[in-house]
């Protein structure tokens, strides 16, 4: 993390205005926010501008209008929670570009004062990344800062192109994102290893591909595990099982093995005859799996196996359950495995991070996401991350 400008540069921006790009992708219930969590992420970046005298114009998506104002997707009731978590008044303008946001800026906004822009994507040009409108929302402001990781992974005006037209930082959360990210994948303290869970191998190609030619250990769990085991000659019964990716998955063990990459497969399992809660299950070698048999989870050599493997190594990635953790028990393998992580974790001894969505899901279901040293809860982005591709809205912080 050498190349990026940093908001602490920056001590007096009084007379100056801060166009803040945000995720306030909120969910709603009822035309109200249902959880400001995304609204507390963004406060230490606006506090930061706000107590260096800078205007902070925020802005973001919501939802998918496709180039066409929506007032079903206005980001109009994210004002009210927004101002109580910043105890100040929130300016609101009913465009993104033009007199609207012009007005706001010039005659509501005092120094330190706050205001939301609408929905950018109400403009096809932020979708398209159209350097027009990219450049009508440059004429808001003096400087771009880019607060929402999770929308780095497209290349739109508010998130690429506009930090080619200002001088641009990232935001206190993208910043916390990148330097966990970093520590994970970037220059990561060695032995490191990762878990990759999930149902299928054809939705992780790439992210199979890049962490084989990255890490010392890769556990691979969950559904995919078993198109794993079919390419080597397990019987995998009734289970979800990609028979066609078959030559991909010895592909990908033949790639290990080159690159010095140790593949932790299951080497027990938990089958059931449906996925039901508190079905009757049992633990299996992979030489007894019936024909009617549904694998749903690691089973416990597999997991002792993945601790003792996790007790050697020094830093963590992590993305997808071992199993169909929503249903318990199958949830079994994943939580013990979580469990042990945070311990380790909490104790200082590995670097944890971990991330998207269902992964996010099953480590609030362990309950240990503030014991892992991060969690990112930026699907697309963390997984284009870890597939090692560039982020265009990372990429165009790059001083
Ligand atoms: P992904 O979105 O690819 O991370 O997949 C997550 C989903 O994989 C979760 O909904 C799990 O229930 C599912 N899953 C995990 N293990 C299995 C399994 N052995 N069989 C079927 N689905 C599974």
């Amino acid at each position: 993390m050498t190349s990026f400008r940093t908001l602490s540069d920056l001590t007096d921006l009084s007379g100056q205005t801060a166009l803040v790009r945000v995720d306030f992708n909120v969910p709603m219930e009822g035309g109200k926010v249902s959880d400001d969590t995304r609204l507390r992420a963004a406060l230490p970046t606006i506090n930061a501008l706000r107590d260096r005298g800078a205007k902070v114009v925020l802005m973001a998506h919501f939802g998918r209008p496709r180039g066409q104002p929506n007032p079903e997707m206005s980001l109009r009731p994210v004002v009210e929670p927004l101002e109580l978590l910043l105890s100040a008044p929130v300016w609101f303008a009913e465009d993104c570009i033009g007199d609207a946001p012009r007005a706001v800026i010039a005659d509501d906004l005092a120094p330190g004062g706050v205001a939301l822009l609408e929905n950018v994507r109400f403009h096809g040009g932020e979708e398209a990344n159209d350097p027009a409108f990219a450049a009508e929302l440059a004429k808001l402001g003096d400087i771009y800062v880019n607060d929402a990781f999770s929308a780095a992974h497209r290349a739109h005006a508010s998130t690429e192109g506009l930090a080619r037209l200002l001088p641009a930082y990232p935001g206190e959360s993208m910043r916390r994102e990148l330097d966990a990210l970093d520590k994970a994948l970037g220059t990561p303290v060695k032995p490191v290893l990762g878990i990759v869970g999930g149902a299928k191998v054809s939705s992780k190609l790439d992210l199979l591909k890049n962490l084989v030619a990255q890490l010392d250990h890769l556990a691979i769990g969950g559904g995919m595990a078993n198109t794993f085991l079919h390419a080597q000659g397990v019987d995998v019964g009734g289970s979800l099982c990609e028979k066609d990716m078959a030559d991909t998955a010895r592909e990908i063990i033949e790639e290990a093995r080159r690159q010095g990459c140790e593949l932790l497969l299951p080497v027990d399992v938990v089958v059931a005859k449906t996925v039901k809660p508190g079905v009757e299950s049992g633990v299996r070698a992979l030489d007894r799996i019936a024909a009617d048999d549904l694998i749903l989870d690691a089973g416990p050599e597999t997991v002792a196996r993945l601790k003792r493997a996790m007790d050697l190594s020094k830093t963590l990635i992590w993305n997808g359950p071992l199993g169909v953790f929503e249903v318990p028990p199958f949830d079994k393998a994943t939580v013990e495995a979580a469990r042990h992580a945070a311990d380790l974790a909490r104790a200082g001894k590995i670097t944890a991070v971990a991330g998207g969505g269902d992964t996010v899901s099953a480590l609030n279901h362990a309950e240990v996401v503030d014991d892992m040293t991060f969690v990112s809860t930026a699907g697309g982005a963390f997984l284009e991350w870890m597939e090692g591709k560039p982020l265009p809205g990372v990429e165009a912080l790059k001083a």
